[in-house]
Parts: C-alpha cells; sequence; structure tokens
C-alpha cells in the first residue's frame, strides 16, 4: 500500500473502496514492526484497532461514518486511555492503567478516529530529545543517529516514519514544536486553555497543552477542532465557542508580521536555520506583506523564567507519586517513609529527580520570593509586552528551534546546551499564545529545518491558514 499524506486523500480511496480501514490499520502495523529499531511506540492496540476498524468500514458504507473515519491516530504515552496501560514513559507508573479517558481522545473517538497504540516520550514529558525515557530512546527516521527531539519524540517520529496519520502529544515548553521540527512534520501548540487537559497526567499545570502532529495543516486543523472547547472535567479550560478551522484555511490578505531581532541574532543560532528562516521572511515581503524586526530584550529571561516556575509545578505534581496509589512500589524498604523514598529513588530518573530538587528548592520558604515570586513576576512582563506586539502584529514568525537534530549522546553531559534547545519555544508556553512549528526546507546534513509561528491567544484560526499558506508559497 502506498503512504497517504493526508485524512483526504484516505478519505477519497475509502469510499471509492480502493481499500478498507482495516487494511489501513494493517499497514499502518506493518510499518511500526519494521522500524522497530525506531522505538517511536510502546505498545501497540493492533487488536482493538482492527475491530473499530472493521465497525468504521461499516458505517463508511452506511454513510453514517464520523469526521475522523480513516484517521489513525497514535498517543504520547501521558495521556489517558480507560483501561490501556500509561507509564509517562516512567518505570514509576510500571503495571498502572488509567481509568478514565482523557477528554481529548474520547473526542476523537466519538468521531471515528483509531487509536493505534502508545508512544514513547521523555519521562513525564521531561526533555528535549526523547534520550530520557525509560523505554530507551527514540531515533529520527530522517537519520536513526540522530535524536528526534522531545518530550514527544515518538509522537512525531510516527507521523514523520508513516506509522499513523496523526499524533496528539502534549507541550510544555516546545515539546510538540520541537520534535515536529526535528522530524520534519507539522506540530501545533494551541493556545493554553483551548483543549482540555483532563486525563493529561500533570507536568506544569500552568504551561501544559495537549498539541497535535501532523503531515499537513488541514488534519491538524480538522482534529483541532473537533478535541478543543469547553470541558466540565476542566475548569481552566475556555468557553470560546470553536470555529471550524478546516473549513477556514483559505488565505488572501496581507498581514503584518514581526520577527524578534534577538532570536535571529543570537548566538547559539545555527547559519542554516537563520538562512532558511531569512529567505522565508524575504518570501513574504515579496508577496506584499509587511515584515518587520522588533526588539524583544526580554528574551533572554524566557527560558529561566521557564524552568523555575516548571520545576516548581512538577515538584507539586509529581508528589503523588509516592508507591502508595500508583504503579511502581519499591520491595526493598522496611517502614512507609523509606518506602516513599526508596519507591521515588528508584522509581524515576535522572533528569526527572533533578527537576523535583530544583522546584523543591525554589519553592523552599527561604527562596520562595527570590526564585518563584520573581519568576511569576517576570513571566507577567512577558506576557504583557508578548501581549503589546500581537496589538500591531498578526503574527511572529522565528525559527522553531536554534539547530537542526543533534546526534544521540552529544548533549547529556551539557544540560545547558540541552535546555538552550527549547530557547524560541518557551515563550507561547509562558504565555499562554498559540504556535506552530512547519516543515522550512532540509539543512545540508538531510536533517528538517522547522519555522514556528506564533499569533496572539485563541487566534488559531488565523495561525492555521497562514501556516498553510505559507507552506505553499
Ligand atoms: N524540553 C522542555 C522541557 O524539558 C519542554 C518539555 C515539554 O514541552 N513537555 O521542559
Amino acid at each position: 500500500m502506498k503512504e497517504f499524506d493526508s485524512l483526504e486523500a484516505i478519505r477519497q480511496e475509502l469510499q471509492d473502496g480502493s481499500f478498507t480501514c482495516i487494511q489501513l490499520v494493517e499497514h499502518y502495523l506493518t510499518n511500526i514492526q519494521q522500524q522497530a529499531h525506531l522505538n517511536a511506540f510502546l505498545e501497540t492496540y493492533a487488536q482493538e484497532a482492527l475491530e473499530r476498524a472493521r465497525l468504521v468500514d461499516q458505517k463508511i458504507a452506511e454513510n453514517r461514518a464520523g469526521k475522523l473515519a480513516g484517521m489513525v491516530v497514535g498517543i504520547k504515552d501521558v495521556l489517558c486511555y480507560e483501561n490501556h496501560p500509561l507509564q509517562c514513559s516512567s518505570k514509576i507508573l510500571e503495571g498502572f492503567e488509567s481509568q478514565f479517558t482523557a477528554t481529548a481522545i474520547q473526542r476523537l473517538l466519538a468521531e471515528d478516529a483509531i487509536i493505534i497504540g502508545r508512544q514513547n516520550c521523555d519521562e513525564f514529558a521531561m526533555g528535549s530529545s526523547n534520550e530520557n525515557s525509560a523505554y530507551g530512546v527514540v531515533r529520527n527516521a530522517a537519520n536513526s543517529d540522530y535524536v528526534p527531539g522531545g518530550s514527544s519524540g515518538g509522537s512525531a517520529v510516527a507521523v514523520q516514519a508513516n506509522m499513523c496519520l496523526v499524533s496528539l502529544g502534549t507541550d510544555t515548553g516546545g515539546s510538540v514544536r520541537q520534535p515536529a521540527a526535528f522530524c520534519g512534520v507539522v506540530g501545533l501548540k494551541p493556545s493554553y486553555g483551548r483543549i482540555s487537559r483532563y486525563g493529561l497526567a500533570a507536568y506544569a499545570s500552568s504551561f501544559d497543552c495537549i498539541g497535535i502532529f501532523g503531515k499537513n495543516v488541514e488534519d491538524v486543523a480538522l482534529v483541532l477542532e473537533v478535541i478543543a472547547g469547553p470541558d466540565e472535567f476542566d475548569s481552566t479550560v475556555s468557553n470560546q465557542p470553536v470555529p471550524a478551522y478546516a473549513q477556514s484555511l483559505q488565505f488572501d490578505k496581507k498581514v503584518k508580521v514581526a520577527y524578534l531581532k534577538e532570536t535571529l541574532e543570537s548566538e547559539g543560532l545555527n547559519e542554516e536555520v537563520k538562512s532558511a528562516t531569512e529567505a522565508k521572511l524575504q518570501a513574504l515581503r515579496q508577496q506584499g506583506h509587511t515584515v518587520e524586526a522588533v526588539d524583544f530584550p526580554l528574551l533572554e529571561y524566557i527560558l529561566p523564567t521557564y524552568y523555575i516556575l516548571t520545576t516548581a509545578e512538577a515538584s507539586s505534581n509529581l508528589a503523588r507519586y509516592d508507591g502508595v496509589r500508583y504503579g511502581f512500589r519499591s520491595s526493598s524498604s522496611e517502614d512507609l517513609l523509606q518506602m516513599y523514598t526508596q519507591t521515588r529513588t528508584e522509581g524515576f530518573g535522572t533528569e526527572v529527580k533533578r527537576r523535583i530538587m530544583l522546584g523543591t528548592f525554589v519553592l523552599s520558604a527561604s527562596y520562595y520570593d527570590a526564585y518563584y515570586t520573581k519568576a511569576q513576576q517576570v513571566r507577567r512582563l512577558i506576557k504583557d509586552a508578548t501581549d503589546q506586539l500581537f496589538q500591531e502584529y498578526d503574527f511572529i514568525v522565528l525559527p522553531t528551534t536554534p539547530n537542526t537534530a543533534f546526534k544521540i549522546g552529544t548533549h547529556n553531559d551539557n544540560l545547558v546546551q540541552m535546555y538552550l534547545e527549547d530557547l524560541f519555544t518557551v515563550q507561547a508556553n509562558v504565555v499562554g499564545i498559540p504556535a506552530i512549528s512547519i516543515p522550512n526546507g532540509e539543512a545540508s546534513n538531510g536533517l528538517p529545518i522547522g519555522l514556528q509561528v506564533m499569533a496572539a491567544t485563541y487566534n488559531e484560526e488565523n495561525l492555521l491558514s497562514f501556516s498553510r499558506y505559507l507552506l505553499e508559497n
């Protein structure tokens, strides 16, 4: 079977009877098996996916199929799916099964999407390379010596290597956009509160967003339209009406685009990434759009703000994994306190422990004001300055990442280098605005380059139509 690049192409052929949903699922399962060395999936749900495919085939024949019939989806291992294992790629959740289904997944299923399996990621979504999984590194399908990015690396590779059409990942500081850039696919992080977080295992609750990977903007828009919107189980989700994103992708206006001077002048920016971004900006100018450089001196404070606040939230969120209620419990303890300590010592990986300790430190009585309170104040300044830019500009365009994918193992001794990979993506999470990464060519080593576009809060509609325009022009 050939590979498909869009739901539309799949639907066409399903409708024509060229193949069935069952054959489609079998095809993806074969691709997963044949590329098992990439380690993108922790587990496939082969039997039930085939069973659902049979039902969807029936519905298509009877003309009563949902919007997502023919869409085969993979889910990052931080999203709950009732009676299915959930591990957050961590040993501490060994043996744990979800007792309910995330709202986003529930809504996918209601529109006849097929869930094919659970995808590898950095432990508790902490990382930028997918080297922090307790279940092994994920490899980039463009070159398997290279990382796919993280933390949703498995989800990005699954779309890149045709193991499913779409993946749901999560983006707390770039975990959808950065791997999308490294793998050459589209990755959307919507506004904070656009998609319910119910059933998403929390890392940093005031930053966490469910995001979408696809091969094109249309599929991503369609999935967003299905899963976004109010949910009684998440009080932080917005009541703003959800537009029919997939129907509003026409783009025929002239827009004002800003780029942040500090991003293109930043020291660590790879030359090829820089020139690919500049070429795109130049093309926009030639097409009659306004493109202007703006100063954003706060850029250097965004990453420290992000790491102070997310580690603080993580230390609180991850306190629940104590060996009593979830998954793994150490067998080498003699009393309750030791059981807690041993379980957490043995169950969590190095990066997760580092962040819990950092977070506990910034929240401790003597340092709370110096770090946590200060970072909250700076977050506000960054938000105000960013919102201000959107008073004048429609979009901010910048590289998704300073570099293309790096070789597996090369950043492990240099954490600052690893954290710097998130330099351009964290702003959208600190502020809560929507942002997307779209493919923007390849570097001379054959690895994909990503272009990022940010828009004002709840402006996904324009963000998506502009991204589609950028991809096509
Ligand atoms: N790489 C960032 C981090 O390690 C972002 C993670 C994410 O978005 N989940 O925190």
